[in-house]
């Protein structure tokens, strides 16, 4: 048996270390900011198995003046970060012809596809099931214009395999009562399912493995070093060997990968939430709004607002706007909401054809790549933490990698 590193516990690293503790291997996780500490933390908690539609899309070149300077767009970009942005923000409109669009969501319909694979034994073993919530997903359309707009993209999931049913208004009605009469047309997705608290059930999944023997050690990894036969990895507290690294560091990602011979455009799509405590009652499932960007979650703690998409790199400075679009959106459609809580950024790592990165690093066989989630890093942790057990275990992995090789951009 292994000795293995996991660099990052977010829902990735943290079902790395389930996978690989489950073939028998020692796992140590390091990560400075614990469980639940990076993008983990504060996602819109849904199991969207139906997400294959990455950002990149033809009709990016026609929306993007409008998603660029409109008041009421959920994507902005900050300006000053252009110069740093543009190799990304070019390889992201190269992949957003039609026929990469639909290679990405073929690709990301693969994943998606055996998604639950991923998470029915972790969730069943460390006793994580009281945080599921088996409700399916709603995702709506203010006029019927958007929703004829977004047609192609229904009907592409669809022939994927996605399993959804189109609502009209007395439906959504029916189904959410408290919502304010305003949308014309909603998608309910089947299979798809929410977690009552992210974070909770990271930290839940964590103890867990801690009392099956995983080590943890709070403190950031600075550099890789492949070796022969084994990992050298260094930490502020001195070096340590290992015989495999997984590199699940999400967004931050990208120094790790180029030490070991891969320079992976990685960038961050900066997303926001906000809570309203002891709400939760007002919705019974996650509530998307396309149009705006984002959904509305019924947690433990209350409504959670998530989403936008914000261009602007790894800086914890917040943007207003963004956060006060968050809130008069959910407050239109959700007019009890009242005041929000606990304004939260988190960075989606993402890579310029809206796939992660999973295999083997170019330098070295022990160093296995799990990173670049994008939007549904929750959802593909699971599998995510299998494909990284089966090529440390030199299995053949369930799904075919080289969609996902980091060498693919050449
Ligand atoms: C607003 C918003 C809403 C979202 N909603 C959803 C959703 O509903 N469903 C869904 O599936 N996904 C959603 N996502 C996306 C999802 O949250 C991410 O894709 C996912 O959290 C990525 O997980 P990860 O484990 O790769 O990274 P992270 O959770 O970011 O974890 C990476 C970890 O690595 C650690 N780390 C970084 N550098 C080092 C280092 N040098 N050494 C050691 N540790 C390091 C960090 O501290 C961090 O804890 C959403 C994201 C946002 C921002």
């Amino acid at each position: 048996m292994a000795n293995i590193a996991v660099i990052g516990a977010g829902f990735v690293g943290l079902s790395s270390a389930y996978w690989l503790m489950r073939d028998g291997h020692e796992v140590t996780l390091y990560d400075p900011a614990g469980a639940a500490g990076g993008a983990s933390f504060g996602n819109a908690g849904t199991f969207a198995n139906y997400a294959c539609i990455p950002v990149n899309n033809p009709t990016v070149f026609r929306d993007l003046p409008h998603y660029l300077w409109s008041g009421s767009s959920p994507l902005r970009l900050r300006w000053g970060y252009l110069p740093q942005l543009t190799p990304w923000l070019l390889g992201f409109l190269r992949h957003s012809t039609a026929a990469r669009y639909t290679e990405s969501a073929t690709a990301l319909a693969t994943l998606l596809g055996r998604a639950q694979e991923g998470y029915t034994d972790m969730i069943a073993q460390a006793g994580l099931d009281g945080f599921i919530r088996p409700r399916e997903c709603l995702y709506l359309y203010s006029t019927q214009k958007a929703f004829d707009a977004s047609k192609p993209t229904l009907e592409l999931r669809h022939s994927l395999g996605v399993k959804s049913r189109i609502l009209d208004k007395a439906e959504i009605k029916a189904l959410e009562p408290r919502l304010q009469p305003m949308f014309e047309r909603g998608a309910l997705f089947e299979g798809s399912w929410h977690l009552s608290d992210p974070s909770a059930f990271l930290h839940a999944l964590q103890s867990w493995l801690m009392g099956q023997g995983l080590q943890v050690c709070a403190v950031a990894v600075q550099s890789l070093h492949p070796q022969a036969k084994r990992v050298m990895l260094a930490t502020s507290e001195g070096s340590a060997m290992h015989d495999f690294v997984a590199l699940c560091a999400g967004a931050h990602s990208k120094a790790l990968a180029a030490q070991c011979g891969d320079a992976v455009p990685l960038e961050a799509e900066r997303g926001y939430h906000l809570m309203y405590p002891g709400t939760s009652h007002l919705i019974s499932r996650p509530v998307g709004w396309a149009e705006r960007g984002f959904y509305m979650t019924p947690m433990a703690q209350g409504i959670r607002v998530a989403g936008t998409v914000e261009l602007a790199g790894l800086g914890l400075a917040k943007h207003q706007g963004l956060m006060d679009l968050l809130h008069f959106s959910s407050q239109k459609a959700l007019p009890e909401l009242g005041a929000p809580e606990a304004p939260w950024l988190g960075f989606r790592p993402t890579l310029p054809d809206g796939l992660p990165v999973l295999g083997r690093s170019s330098n070295s066989a022990r160093v296995v790549y799990a990173f670049g989630h994008q939007h549904i890093g929750l959802t593909l942790g699971g599998l995510s933490g299998m494909v990284v057990a089966d090529q440390v275990a030199g299995r053949p992995s369930v799904i075919d990698l080289k969609p996902f090789a980091a060498t693919r951009f050449g």
